[in-house]
């Protein structure tokens, strides 16, 4: 089911919450590893090409369906900062906020004044920012079960050409190192990077230990390791999403060897896939 707009996703949500239909949400899928055999509940799909964009000063409301790079456009136009480190990654602004998604240090979390939400009985209300405990690719949406319909921004005014020349360098910056989904299937890091473990230290690049790992060397079925990022898979040719699940266990088992680390994964599946049943749900086998 594809809704595009608050309105449709609330009315869409409440019939299934009414009629007791199990559902889950999703946003542009682009972190997502559905499994081959599909999903057996409905898939929402809260997700729209036009955006839905308000612009008060420096406050923007935005629905959870909007393409994040969309919002960054939109900003960025109006020479207002706060999500331009966000140019170019892919997904909408729900699925953003949920995973608290963002590059060069800076995530949407930090802007993020409330969302208005849905939760599972159908009820709507605004939760301020601080209230979502935003961490490192985390927040509590991930557990609530809430889902983002709308979000309010608090950006802040500054000069446009500066934003637009810094938007431009950012993308083709992630030209030269991701692969272009469109062409090259991929969900972006399988896995989550390194947590410093005192005050002092830094947060590591899982792919840098992948690397270290051989991890580039590896390959299941049509599934490979992307050749100048060893922290992600790109689904080639006759690939399919065993492979790809395969392949990222393969991936955390030689950095487990060789560095005695467990790899803790970024992407979610939908779907049926393998658990070993001794290990913690986000864990690598
Ligand atoms: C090439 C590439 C590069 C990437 N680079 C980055 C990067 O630099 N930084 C980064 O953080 N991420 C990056 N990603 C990962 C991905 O783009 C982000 O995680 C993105 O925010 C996911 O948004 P989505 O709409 O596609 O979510 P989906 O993949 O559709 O869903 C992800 C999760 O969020 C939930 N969800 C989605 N929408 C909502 C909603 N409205 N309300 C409640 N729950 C919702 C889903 O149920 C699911 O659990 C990259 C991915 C790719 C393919």
């Amino acid at each position: 089911m594809e809704c595009r707009d608050p309105d449709s996703l609330k009315n869409t949500l409440r019939t299934l919450i009414r009629d007791r239909t199990p559902y889950v949400l999703i946003g542009g899928g682009s972190n997502l590893l559905i499994a081959d055999e599909g999903v057996d509940v409905v898939v929402v799909r809260y997700f729209a090409d036009e955006p839905l964009v308000e612009v008060d000063g420096a406050e923007v409301e935005v629905s959870g369906a909007t393409i994040l790079d969309h919002l960054v456009r939109a900003a960025v136009d109006r020479g207002l900062d706060g999500v331009t480190t966000c140019s170019g990654i892919p997904g909408t602004v729900g699925g953003a906020i949920v995973g608290n998604a963002g590059a060069f240090g800076k995530q949407i979390g930090d802007v993020l004044e409330s969302v208005e939400v849905m939760n599972a009985a159908g009820d709507v209300y605004r939760v301020a920012g601080p209230d979502l405990a935003f961490a490192y690719r985390r927040s509590r949406l991930q557990q609530s079960g809430e889902v983002v319909v709308s979000a309010r921004l608090r950006l802040h005014p500054a000069d446009r050409a500066g934003l637009l020349e810094e938007r431009e360098s950012l993308l083709a910056l992630r030209r030269e190192k991701h692969p272009d989904w469109r062409r090259e299937p991929c969900i972006g890091s399988i896995f989550r990077n390194i947590e410093p473990t005192s005050a002092a230290g830094r947060r590591q690049a899982a792919g840098w230990f992948l690397e270290e790992a051989g991890a580039k060397e590896l390959r299941v079925g049509g599934a490979y390791v992307y050749p100048k990022h060893a922290n992600i898979i790109i689904k080639g040719e006759g690939g399919t999403a065993r492979d790809v699940f395969e392949l990222s266990r393969l991936m955390a088992q030689a950095v487990r060897d060789r560095f005695e680390l467990d790899l803790v994964r970024e992407v979610r599946f939908l779907g049926r896939f393998p658990q070993a049943p001794d290990k913690p749900a986000d864990r690598f086998f």
